[in-house]
């Protein structure tokens, strides 16, 4: 378990842009715990018993690295693995995993992103799609706004003929509050250009629905 979480912290931290993430690291980490202690006294908790000790840290490094978004540039990911290339049909990337958290509640929402996009002279790399999806997921967000942003992310740097993101996603605040419908699965999508088209817009439905094997 405590491995586990040095290399998650680890990898956040290796992932960060900014040169004095360290340092500023290390000042919220602090300063997110002492919150948290107080919040678990609010609780009624004993701060102090064992399996509670380390858990203000715990939390505050987790929540760094699940807000690690703020610290990345997603079209700055994009643009350090663009290629020419003349190829005009559709790329599609599915089943690319979410996890986010909601800005209402602060509780995770996760699911499934499908991006497609059809090339205007360049290409990107295939790994970066999913790691756009995670640098705009890392952050607070509601599922209709990280959806836009992949996609105005893509057609603004890229420049494609159209962009779709769609993306399929359990909420927690939904599951485990009040509400408490199990199954409920929020879907939504967002398009540009030629996918703006029925014709197009149904190629690439179909495309999600086919499996391979
Ligand atoms: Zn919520």
């Amino acid at each position: 378990m405590e491995e586990t979480e040095k290399e998650q912290v680890a990898l956040g931290n290796g992932q960060m842009s900014d040169k004095n993430g360290t340092q500023r690291d290390t000042q919220v980490i602090d300063s997110i715990a002492a919150r948290y202690k107080g919040i678990l006294e609010d609780l009624g908790e004993d701060v102090n018993r064992e399996g509670l000790e380390r858990t203000p840290m715990r939390v505050a490094k987790s929540l760094l690295f699940l807000t690690e978004g703020y610290q990345l540039n997603p079209a700055e990911i994009l643009r350090s693995a663009m290629f020419k290339e003349n190829h005009k049909h559709m790329v599609i990337i599915k089943d690319i995993e979410v996890y986010s958290m909601c800005e209402h509640h602060m509780l995770p929402f996760f699911g499934k992103a499908h991006v497609a996009y059809i090339p205007n002279g360049y290409i990107v790399g295939l790994s970066k799609i999913p790691r756009i999806v995670d640098a705009f997921a890392r952050r607070l967000q509601v599922q209709e706004r990280l959806t836009d942003q992949i996609k105005d992310c893509i057609q603004d740097t890229l420049n494609p003929l159209g962009v779709a993101v769609v993306i399929e996603a359990k909420h927690l605040c939904m599951l485990m509050r009040g509400i408490q419908k199990q199954n409920s699965v929020a879907t939504t999508s967002s398009f540009t250009g030629e996918f703006l088209k029925d014709s197009t817009r149904s190629e690439f439905i179909n495309l999600l629905s086919s499996k391979i094997s």
